[in-house]
Formats: structure tokens, C-alpha cells, sequence
């Protein structure tokens, strides 16, 4: 869809107040749509993103258009407000609009051809059909689910081991014992600078699951992401629970956001977390056939919940990501490796990791991106070359072969996922794109130590139960008909 200069703006400008309230689990879909037409209608946002900004507002200055003018901002208003890119421009109509739920775009030939060559390689089982609604709601579709759960569909019953054949396990935990895997989901968000400042100070890279709207409207924060060395994953284009959605819009959802983050950023993605989880194993197999790696977390701090644009006093953000460090020295899951659930939705999930990263650089021993914990130098088709864990923890953080800010420029860069099917986490990954076999995969990486892959196998099982609770929250509020789900997991 091409889009006006006024459009773009005033696309940009419902997202940015749409986007500050984008989280995942939500219990009940209608609350979290209150949630955003409150803070749509009261003009909140753009209120409360003033108070990561100077008292004094400077002076305005022009708008930037490099990546290191948009990243020296940092007065948040200024940095949260709306620019247009020549180069976005001439790109924007090779995408669906932002936060439209994306669909093949008319006359996309490549698209057609990407997805016609999925569909002919077999790998998307037959017979599982879209679930529910694009905001999650299920009422009218678990009543006749099997409780066996036979599409793996993490939502009713927390299952991330497939049960269709040639498909990976989701990756839930990092291998490293006393590791704490750091992602954050719902970036590039405008209000990010003193975040990415925070993270370069302390020498801290993380894994950034970027929703593709987000990276069109906010190019300029999404090139920081790759120029500052952290590790650049998909999270889909519009945010929506993807078991809800045809199989061609699962395609479009993850294609054009792996594409966006291929001419913004430069790199070919290989891996992808669901919005709230919502996976199965035709959502899995579809992200497989363009060499996406499924991932999920063992921990989640529900941090998008926080006040002033949630509903939870920092207090209630406190006492999750306490709960989530207290298991690092006591029971069962001591010492084990996880991967943590963190937003860089607002810029108060943002101030709150700042807040508590003090503690959980106390209690554990290493902070890594994916890249690190699963030893995968490779994570793009292109050449660069992140640390392994070894390296990563003996200081080498930077990875060689990063774009420098001063030159990296968006451009149609011609997004080719056949290369991505084989740079996978958790093994070599084949079928999709590239060819019309499957192997079977869940393989760890060979320089996984034994350790680490006993370690990973025990967290497992212990997240497992994690998650069970959480879709209990959601089985119980939902609806009464996903009580089921709930039932099946109590059982
Ligand atoms: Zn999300």
C-alpha cells in the first residue's frame, strides 16, 4: 500500500500511541482494549513519555536522518517525534500499512513465489485450522478442541515440542548454567535511547524481537539496534495472536517483517517470537519455511503491565523479576540457564529492567543475548559474526562485520529467506524455501557443552510448569470455554 506523507504521519502517530500498551498474555482481550483506547483518547502516552525527557525543553532541532543524529536525541518527545525518510518513502509501498494485519500485497511477485514454494515443500501440516480471533479471542473454537492438544498449540496447553513431524522444538531456555537470556520484545520503540545507552555503558547485548510496523515507522531506532551489535529477531508485523490468521496472512505477517528488517536493518532474520506466545505447528512450520526459529521464554516478568500505562504498580514488576532471581539460587531450577520475557515496549518496561538489572547482574553469573547462550556466531546469512558464549563472557562482546551508523541507509534490499534456513539456534535447519524435504531437527549445537545441554534438557521440563500457570490465567478469563484448557492442565 503507498502511503501519502500525511498518512505515514498519521500512521506513525496512532502507532506510537497503540504500540505503548502492545504486551503479551493479555487474560482478557477486551481489557486490553480499553487499555488502548484509554490512553489513545486521554493523549497519555505522549504526556507520560515526557518524563524520561530534560524539564527544560531544548531548543528544537532539525530532524535527524542518520542513525547516530536519532540516536544522540535524548529529549523523548523529540525522539518520539514522527520523521519521514526519503528512503522509507520510496520502500513504504512494498509493505502493508503499518499495523494493518498483513496480507500478500497485490502484484507482489516475490511474495507469491516465496509462499507458493512453501506451500509446494510439503512442510505445513494438513488439518489444523486458524484459531479464534486475531485478539485472542478463543470462546468459540477450544469448546471443540481436543484436549490431547494435537496442533501443539502453546496457547491451551503450554506444549513446545512439536507433534507434527520435520518441525523444531521451540527454543524456551539458554544452555548456560547461571545465564540469564536477554530479550526484549515490541522494539524499535521511539523512547529507546537512554535504554540502548544503558545497555552500551554496561557493555550488555541482548536479543531485540522487532514488530515490523514499528521498524518502518522508527527505521532510524531500528538501525541502532543492529549498529549497537545486539541480535535482531522478528515479531511479526501487527502484534496479533497468529494461530488466529490463514495460513497465507501467517506468511505475510512474518514475511514482510523479516523483509522490513532485511532493507532497514540489513540483515536476513532467522529467528521470530509469537506476540503472546500464540504458536502451533502450522504457525511453526509456515516460520520455518522461511527460516525462522521459533522462540519462547522460561521466565516472564509481565512488565507490560506497568503502571502508569498498564494496570500493575512497579511494586507488582518488582516482586516478578524477584521471583524470577530468587530461582537462581534456590530450587529446582538453580543454576540452570533461562531465557526472560522483557519489553522494550515504553519507556517505563524500559526504566524498570534499568532498575533491576543491578540485582540480576548480583545473583547471576552471565547476562547474554540468544546469540551467546546457543553458541550460534552466524545468527544472518550475512557476514557478521556475533561472539560465542565462551568469548561473550570473557569480555568479547562486540560482534565483527556490524554496519556503521554514519552509512547504514534503508533501501529495497531484495529479501531472500532461502539463505536464512540454514542458520538456526538449534540446528541445521532444512525444508521450507530452500527445499522441499524436511529433516529432522532440534539438534543442539555441537559446541553446547554436556553440561549446558543437561542443564537445558532439566530447565525444560521445569518451564513447562511455568507456562501451564500462565495459560491457566488466560484459560480462566478468556472465556469459560477455555476453562477446559485449564482442566486438561490441572490433570
Ligand atoms: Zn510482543
Amino acid at each position: 500500500m503507498k502511503l501519502s506523507a500525511t498518512a505515514l504521519v498519521a500512521a506513525v502517530t496512532l502507532a506510537t500511541s497503540v504500540t505503548a500498551n502492545i504486551g503479551r498474555g493479555i487474560a482478557d482481550p477486551k481489557a486490553i482494549e480499553d487499555l488502548y483506547r484509554r490512553h489513545r483518547d486521554s493523549g497519555e502516552y505522549q504526556k507520560l513519555i515526557h518524563k524520561r525527557g530534560s524539564p527544560v525543553q531544548p531548543a528544537l532541532r532539525p530532524r535527524a536522518t542518520t542513525e547516530p543524529d536519532q540516536a544522540a536525541i535524548t529529549d523523548a518527545t523529540q525522539e518520539c517525534t514522527a520523521y519521514n525518510l526519503p528512503e522509507i518513502s520510496a520502500i513504504a509501498k512494498n509493505f502493508p500499512a503499518p499495523w494493518d494485519n498483513a496480507t500478500i500485497l497485490p502484484g507482489d511477485t516475490q511474495a507469491q513465489a516465496v509462499w507458493a514454494s512453501i506451500k509446494a515443500s510439503g512442510i505445513i501440516p494438513a488439518g489444523i485450522t486458524p484459531k479464534g480471533t486475531a485478539n485472542g479471542d478463543f470462546s468459540a473454537f477450544t469448546p471443540t478442541y481436543p484436549h490431547s492438544d494435537p496442533d501443539c498449540w502453546w496457547t491451551f496447553g503450554g506444549c513446545d515440542t512439536p507433534k507434527h513431524p520435520n518441525l523444531a522444538n521451540d527454543l524456551v531456555s539458554c544452555p548456560e548454567p547461571d545465564t540469564w537470556g536477554l530479550t526484549f520484545d515490541d522494539g524499535p520503540n521511539c523512547t529507546h535511547n537512554a535504554f540502548y545507552d544503558f545497555l552500551q555503558k554496561n557493555n550488555q547485548k541482548a536479543t531485540m524481537f522487532y514488530i515490523g510496523s514499528n521498524v518502518l515507522d522508527w527505521p532510524l531506532e531500528a538501525q541502532r539496534g543492529i549498529v549497537d551489535g545486539h541480535h535482531i529477531c522478528v515479531h511479526t508485523w501487527s502484534h496479533q495472536y497468529m494461530t488466529s490468521f490463514p495460513d497465507e496472512q501467517v506468511f505475510a505477517e512474518l514475511y514482510y517483517t523479516a523483509k522490513v528488517i532485511k532493507d532497514v536493518v540489513g540483515v536476513t532474520p532467522t529467528c521470530w517470537r509469537p506476540p503472546f506466545g500464540d504458536i502451533d505447528d502450522r504457525v511453526r512450520a509456515i516460520a520455518k519455511g522461511l527460516g525462522l526459529e521459533s522462540v519462547l521464554w522460561t521466565d516472564d516478568t509481565d512488565d507490560w503491565k506497568i503502571l502508569p500505562l498498564g494496570t500493575l504498580p512497579t511494586a507488582s514488576i518488582d516482586a516478578n523479576y524477584a521471583s524470577i532471581i530468587a530461582q537462581e539460587t534456590a530450587g529446582p531450577r538453580a543454576h540452570q540457564g533461562n531465557i526472560v520475557l522483557t519489553h522494550e515496549i515504553n519507556g517505563h518496561t524500559m526504566e524498570e529492567f534499568m532498575a533491576q538489572y543491578p540485582k540480576i547482574q548480583a545473583a547471576f553469573k552471565h547476562i547474554v543475548p540468544l546469540t551467546a547462550c546457543m553458541n550460534q556466531t552466524n545468527p544472518y546469512p550475512e557476514s557478521i559474526t556475533y561472539p560465542n558464549f565462551a568469548q561473550y563472557v570473557a569480555g568479547n562482546i562486540n560482534a565483527t562485520g556490524l554496519p556503521q551508523g554514519a552509512t547504514i541507509k534503508a533501501k529495497d534490499a531484495k529479501y531472500n529467506p532461502t539463505a536464512a534456513v540454514n542458520q538456526t539456534m538449534t540446528g541445521t535447519q532444512t525444508g521450507g524455501v530452500a527445499s522441499a524435504t524436511g529433516a529432522v531437527l532440534g539438534s543442539k549445537s555441537s559446541s553446547t557443552t554436556g553440561a549446558a545441554a543437561a542443564a537445558a534438557s532439566g530447565n525444560h521440563k521445569s518451564s513447562a510448569g511455568k507456562m501451564g500457570g500462565e495459560v491457566m490465567v488466560i484459560a480462566t478469563s478468556v472465556a469459560a470455554a477455555l476453562a477446559l484448557g485449564a482442566t486438561a492442565l490441572l490433570v
